[in-house]
């Protein structure tokens, strides 16, 4: 079985449970294929609380959940993100 690495929808947050900040995560297809999973950062919860306790949609699985290995977010995406912010 070839293990995939995917990218992580939320860009390398260091809380994330996903790919723990660095923003890509190891998936096993296994003989189904891609298939979503529960989003281990927020277990479904789709939010997450901040240290003032204030929620905000969880970034590894954009507030839906659960986690689509077949649609990581687009290749690059946040290599322009980067530039744009730090003028690389
Ligand atoms: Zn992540
Ligand atoms: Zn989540």
């Amino acid at each position: 079985m070839a293990i995939k690495r995917i990218r992580c929808h939320c860009g390398g947050k260091s809380f994330c449970k996903l790919c723990r900040g660095t923003g890509k995560y190891d998936y096993d297809p296994g003989p189904m294929g891609y298939m979503p999973f529960r989003c281990p950062t927020c277990e479904g919860q789709r939010t997450l609380a901040d240290d003032d306790d204030a929620r905000f949609p969880c970034p590894t699985c954009k507030g839906d959940g659960t986690v689509d290995p077949a649609h990581p977010p687009p290749a690059g995406m946040l290599d322009v993100l980067t530039k744009i912010l730090f003028g690389a």
